[in-house]
């Protein structure tokens, strides 16, 4: 098989697998008990959170563990009364933000954010600015720092001028996490989502950083856990996994980057031999390296990935939510695509398990079928 799909799912090692499994079954107590063993958990448990935050320069004692970066979306946005959010914004933010009310911020035709739209729309009683780090469709990453040096000033301004509405900045990493270096206070990021599925860590486990003096809304009322944000006992398992995943990932990162840069690379050439020239979504300087979101237009990208799953290549048109619905992809709408080009466009995530000749024979695979489909349609 060649899976071209790691924006959607990653698969664990059997390092974060055994990591995993002590903490199911061995070391299976609840890290709350009053025994030592327990205790012993609690100490892991802690010890795994301080890893996760070291990856994105905080303390453990910042990061509330969540069941995936859904949940961490929603813990940082439900409390919010008037918030900003980037139009390609992933569902779990853009729909938390319009049930309350929330503006989308356009962005220009590579699906950056548009300063200029943010700016206007920056009034005294927007509260929350959520923009993704890197989008989940293009890859697209996002001038965090610039977005945070506006936030800056206009603080200021409302302190001078006597405003008391707080501003903060939230930011989902969910795609960046193994690519990009983060440090939340260099980036000036009150509040970010990562998520240990898109980390080669397990599904359902993800974090909020939350930077001190922000107050939030608890997502669940119980026995106080995760600072009284998360109440439920602790995922001790899947935690530990987390860090041992993305512990591993940020340790490979620039050699990572290396790596999918000429893979994506050669994926590119290869594509552009097709019988319908292929446009490349997004701009490759401004993109995660190992994304090569791609359109035929005129040709029907789902038949392209049914095709190739006959011969086990696995790819998406897009976010693996919106395709299960059959919804044209609003991140495609956004920067400015027709519903022609919508439809002829494919998502190639790389990852870990795939080579030089993967991608060769992907592309290959690719291109055939693109060029039936063509001949079809064409007569
Ligand atoms: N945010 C982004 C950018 C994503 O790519 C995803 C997953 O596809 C999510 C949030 C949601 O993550 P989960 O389904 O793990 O809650």
């Amino acid at each position: 098989m060649i899976y071209l799909d790691y924006a959607a799912a990653t698969p664990m090692s059997a390092k974060v697998k055994n990591a995993m499994e002590t903490y199911l079954s061995a070391e299976f107590f609840n890290p709350s008990a009053p025994y030592l063993t327990a205790k012993k958990v609690r100490d892991s448990y802690e010890a795994a959170k301080d890893r996760i935050a070291h990856v994105i320069g905080a303390k453990g004692n910042d990061i509330i563990m969540t069941a995936g970066a859904t949940e961490a979306n929603n813990i940082a946005l439900a409390g919010a009364s008037h918030i900003l959010y980037l139009i390609t914004e992933h569902d779990s933010v853009r729909n938390i933000a319009r049930a309350r009310g929330g503006e989308a911020i356009s962005v220009d035709k590579n699906g950056i954010i548009d300063l200029k739209d943010f700016t206007t729309k920056l009034t005294d009683d927007v509260d929350m600015v959520s923009v993704s780090l890197a989008n989940n469709e293009l890859g697209t990453i996002q001038p965090i720092v610039e977005i945070s040096e506006i936030i800056k000033k206009t603080r200021l301004s409302r302190l001078e001028r006597g405003v008391k509405t707080p501003l903060y900045l939230h930011s989902d990493a969910s795609q960046a996490l193994n690519l990009v270096n983060i440090s939340v206070a260099r980036m000036g990021i009150d509040l970010l989502t990562i998520n240990a599925a898109k980390v080669y860590g397990p599904k359902g486990v993800g974090a909020l950083y939350v930077a001190h003096g922000v107050k939030l809304k608890p997502l669940t009322l119980g026995g106080g856990q995760e600072n009284g944000l998360r109440s439920g006992t602790e995922n001790v398992a899947g935690t530990v996994a987390f860090a041992e995943a993305v512990s591993d990932a940020h340790e490979h990162i620039n050699g990572n980057r290396k790596k999918f840069e000429k893979l994506s690379e050669t994926m590119r050439k290869e594509l552009v031999n097709c019988s319908v020239e292929p446009i490349f979504l997004g701009n490759r300087k401004k993109q995660l390296a190992n994304f090569v979101p791609v359109c035929f237009p005129g040709i029907d990208a789902e038949r392209i990935i049914f095709k190739l799953e006959e011969q086990e290549i696995y790819l998406s048109t897009g976010a693996a939510c919106a395709a299960s619905k059959g919804e044209k992809s609003h991140v495609l709408k956004a920067i400015g695509l027709t519903d022609e080009e919508i439809n002829g466009s494919l998502r190639i995530s790389l990852g870990e398990g795939n080579d030089e000749a993967q991608v060769i024979t992907a592309a290959r695979a690719i291109c055939q079928a693109v060029n039936e489909e063509y001949a079809r349609i064409n007569g």
